[in-house]
């Protein structure tokens, strides 16, 4: 199982097409992406080889024309290309963040048009935000106003990424002038179709980070779009919105993972390579701690993402706790893994090319461009707000031990099919808590039961005992916030931070139970429960638990081993090299 799964092996394919980052003669290369980013130029060249390729087929679902049939492939698709730039993985794969409110609420032909749009390489864009109102969608001011057999539109929607590029955008719009949860609808708008001088592009903004992005805006002035451009029902816009952000903000997991990925990679080559004191970097105890820490943090976030993405097909009525966890955790986490990197890197991750700078010159464009993954799509306090919000249920649920939804163990198990996603199962708040959790009793007491027989996975099991009586407690921690509905109080963040790193815990050790039992004797980082001992142990500690680093330093000898094989230091087999297959 562990060296075949599939979604590593198309995710392996795009690699291999790709060709050698590190070469500068290849057209996607670490080269030719840090030129692009100096002169905040478009990935034009880029984005063709990727479409080529067919990437824009994993973004349109199988029933609309695609090849989108489950969202773990995807996730290992795009991470491929966060790897090597997340310029290039924020400015592409943005097309399925424009598509998604049609997949969960468009009509069939609706679907069919834009599938084959996407597919033949058109951009699409999704424009919420408007320059006053951020976060605050329900204040909106855009409007499309009834006219005749269609609605015309007027307004302003700004830091739209591709929006200048993209032909297609859909537009979130006041459709009933006193606003409110039933006062939005959802338009697809076709730049190609409109009239022209109903609308004009704001110029490209330059940025911190994603420097060659096209992050610029749209003014629609008397824009006419006919009745069918309606994505689902009028006044049903927001529950559209937030019912796709569910499934965007889980797999902006992908774009955090790329950049721990690259990341990563820069500073294990540095540990090795950077003698000091008459030693390599990398035998210093205190490289070696941070090292270790940063890697087995990353396998924690790739367990969790990889739950999540499979929990959007088995258990998708709980996508609201499933995103807000993810959308928080992976780009938080990834943020302390790159400082902590930048720290070992010293120098090097402070300088951008030139003589002397090596290889090291991505690291401050990595760490650059992955500022922008906490800020959009919903940032991260927004997640958390949108979790405290569902306390009430997610602690009800867990007093009364509500079993676990079945779905929760397909997740988790790498080798069991997915079954469809269907977008109908998608619900605002999760009715029967949080089925990781719900599972964590049994989980623990499974992993006990086999610690009685194999001695080496007594750590494993004590380590899961301590994460479920951390998240009693939090669930304890949390009935004090029941009540919150408007006017949450700043601990109220800090309990639900809380429950993130429970939550991945548990999908950590569901993902062992479920899976690594089905390695033969365990292998690499599977080995005695490795990287699961390693991630509980950091998770843990972020929760100000106690935790020690004997198991870390094994996991970074593996981690050693997988990156000078070429291997991508993760839970399962990708060869990032092709020659040492
Ligand atoms: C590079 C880039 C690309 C983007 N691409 C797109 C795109 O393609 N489409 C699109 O529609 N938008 C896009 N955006 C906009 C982005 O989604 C918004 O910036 C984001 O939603 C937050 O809005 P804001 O930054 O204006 O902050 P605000 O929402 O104004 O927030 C200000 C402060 O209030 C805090 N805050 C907000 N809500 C809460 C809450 N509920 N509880 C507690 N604190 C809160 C925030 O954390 C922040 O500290 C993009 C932005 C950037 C920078």
């Amino acid at each position: 199982m562990t060296g075949e799964h599939s979604p590593y092996r198309l995710a392996e394919e795009l690699e291999h097409t790709l060709g050698d980052p590190a070469d500068a003669r290849t057209p996607f290369s670490y080269a030719v992406c840090l030129d692009l980013d100096a002169r905040e130029e478009f990935p034009a060249g880029i984005c063709r080889l990727l479409d080529d390729w067919g990437l824009p087929d994993y973004y349109v679902p199988v029933r609309h024309g695609g090849r989108l049939r489950d969202y773990e492939h995807a996730l290992h698709l795009v991470r491929t290309v966060a790897r090597r730039d997340l310029t290039v993985a924020v400015a592409h794969g943005k097309t399925y963040l424009g598509g998604v409110c049609v997949w969960v609420a468009g009509g069939e032909e609706q679907a069919a048009r834009l599938g084959s749009d996407i597919r033949a390489g058109v951009p699409v864009s999704l424009a919420l935000t408007e320059r006053a109102h951020g976060s605050d969608l329900l204040a909106g001011e855009v409007e499309a106003v009834a006219d005749g057999e269609g609605f015309v539109l007027r307004g302003e929607k700004w830091l739209i990424n591709n929006a200048t590029r993209g032909s297609v955008l859909c537009v979130l719009a006041r459709t009933a002038d006193e606003g409110g949860p039933r006062g939005f609808s959802v338009l697809l708008v076709d730049k190609r179709t409109l009239t022209p001088g109903s609308w004009r592009p704001l110029p490209k903004v330059p940025t911190h980070g994603i420097r060659g992005a096209d992050i610029s805006g749209i003014v629609l002035d008397g824009a006419y779009v006919d009745r069918e451009a309606l994505i689902g029902p009028e006044g049903g816009g927001i529950e559209t919105v937030l019912k796709s952000l569910q499934l965007t903000r889980t797999m902006c997991a992908s774009l955090s993972l790329g950049a721990a990925d690259h990341g990563l990679r820069l500073a294990l080559d540095f540990a090795h390579e950077r003698r000091l004191y008459r030693r390599q970097l990398a035998e210093l105890p205190q490289a070696r701690a941070l090292l270790a820490g940063a890697v087995a943090d990353v396998l924690a976030h790739e367990a969790l993402a990889l739950v999540a993405s499979r929990m959007v097909h088995t258990t998708t009525g709980e996508l609201s706790v499933v995103a807000a966890v993810t959308k928080y955790l992976l780009p938080t986490g990834t943020e302390d893994v790159l400082t902590a990197l930048g720290e070992l890197l010293g120098a090097r991750a402070f300088l951008v090319s030139g003589p002397g700078t090596g290889p090291y010159g991505m690291f401050q464009k990595v760490e650059r461009d992955h500022r922008i993954v906490g800020l959009f799509d919903g940032n991260t306090l927004v997640n958390l707000n949108s979790l405290i919000l569902q306390f009430r249920s997610l602690v009800r649920h867990w007093r009364r031990r509500t079993p676990p939804a079945d779905g929760v163990r397909t997740a988790c198990d790498l080798a069991a099919p997915l079954p469809d996603f269907d977008p109908a199962e998608l619900r605002l708040a999760a009715r029967r808590g949080a089925a990781p959790l719900a599972a964590l009793p049994a989980w623990t007491a499974a992993l006990r039961e086999r610690a009685a027989e194999e001695p080496a996975l007594k750590d494993a099991a004590d380590l899961a005992e301590h994460l479920l009586a951390v998240t009693d407690r939090v669930h304890e921690e949390m009935a004090a916030y029941a009540d919150v509905v408007t006017e949450v109080p700043e601990d109220a963040f800090a309990v639900a931070r809380r429950y993130c790193l429970c939550f991945a815990g548990a999908a950590c050790l569901g993902l062992w139970v479920e899976s690594g039992s089905g390695v033969p004797g365990g292998e690499g980082v599977w080995r005695d429960a490795l990287w699961l001992r390693a991630s509980l142990e950091r998770l843990l500690a972020r929760l100000g638990e106690q935790s020690s680093s004997e198991v870390q330093e094994e996991l970074l000898e593996e981690a050693f081993t997988l990156h000078g094989h070429g291997r991508l230091v993760s839970l399962l087999r990708l060869q990032l090299r092709r020659e040492a297959a």
